[in-house]
């Protein structure tokens, strides 16, 4: 029987993310656009995944689109939330995670995850920047230092400093008045960090946290968050290279078992 090709696109509000995979097993081309919805991202991200792999969307058995900018790619065979994607990227991951982490550019979400990894309850915030991938791009703007440079610079911390609004504006002014003060660059990060870690820990115990625990999203790659929310929650917490393609990576998955129906 000939190869089964599947794609999954995953339209975030921040990054555009997409996967190819073989028989639902292999994934043969990724990419990653910085910027989502409503922009050139989704489509900049399909062209890529396609020429890295030298398919066409018509050499595709079977794609399905996931994330808040989903509606956009209306030619697509199926468009499907991003919570389901992203516990079945997540299952295929890791096959005995029990709770995923998702923290996104624009909201972060907790979802608990069956025993054949499908998902069961969840809880998000979408409603405040706090505690998502938007407070941590603020923070650093602010502090001029680049995202990917946020874990060195926290590891390097020797003080604590507590970011204590909870608000993002809020919080940016208490920043610039920590730089004003001349306190470390690197405290301030750790601060920030562990303001994250705090507010996502607080939407983690509201649905019980059950090992294996698994962070998604982009912000996974952070490990100064994923440090300080293991240190919040007392627990360990699984990542992936992949993280932030694991809704895309879910989508692709859902889109070969539809295939085979
Ligand atoms: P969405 O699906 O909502 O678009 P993503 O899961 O793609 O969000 O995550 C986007 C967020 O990930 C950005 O807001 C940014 O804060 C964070 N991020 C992206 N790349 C990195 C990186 N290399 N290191 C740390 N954080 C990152």
């Amino acid at each position: 029987m000939d190869k089964v090709l599947t794609l999954g696109i995953d339209v975030g509000s921040t990054a555009s993310k997409c996967v190819i995979l073989q028989d639902g097993n292999k994934i043969v081309s990724k990419s990653l656009i910085h910027v989502g919805a409503g922009t050139s991202g989704p489509s900049r991200a399909i062209k890529e995944v396609l020429d890295n792999c030298g398919f066409s969307k018509e050499d595709m058995d079977y794609s399905l689109a996931t994330g808040y900018g989903r509606n956009s790619i209306d030619w697509v065979d199926y468009q499907m939330s991003e919570l389901t994607c992203h516990a079945k990227g997540a299952y295929f991951l890791f096959p005995n995670v029990h709770t995923v982490i998702d923290i996104g550019g624009q909201d972060a979400k907790v979802l608990g995850i069956d025993e054949r990894g499908y998902l069961k309850n969840f809880v998000m915030n979408d409603k405040c920047a706090a505690g998502t991938g938007r407070f941590l791009d603020v923070m650093a703007r602010v502090l001029e230092v680049d995202i990917n440079d946020l874990e060195r610079y926290s590891e390097m911390s020797t003080k604590t400093v507590n970011i204590s609004s909870t608000c993002t504006v809020f919080a940016e002014s208490e920043v610039i008045s920590q730089l004003a003060q001349s306190t470390d660059r690197c405290d301030i990060i750790r601060g920030i960090h562990r303001s994250v870690a705090g507010r996502v820990a607080g939407l983690a115990k509201r649905i019980g946290i059950q090992d294996a625990l698994v962070m998604t999203g982009g912000v996974a790659q952070n490990k100064g968050v994923v440090k300080a929310l293991e240190e919040e929650l007392g627990r360990e917490i699984f990542t992936s290279p992949l993280a932030q393609y694991t809704g895309a990576l879910g989508a692709a998955l859902i889109a070969y078992e539809k295939c085979k129906k």
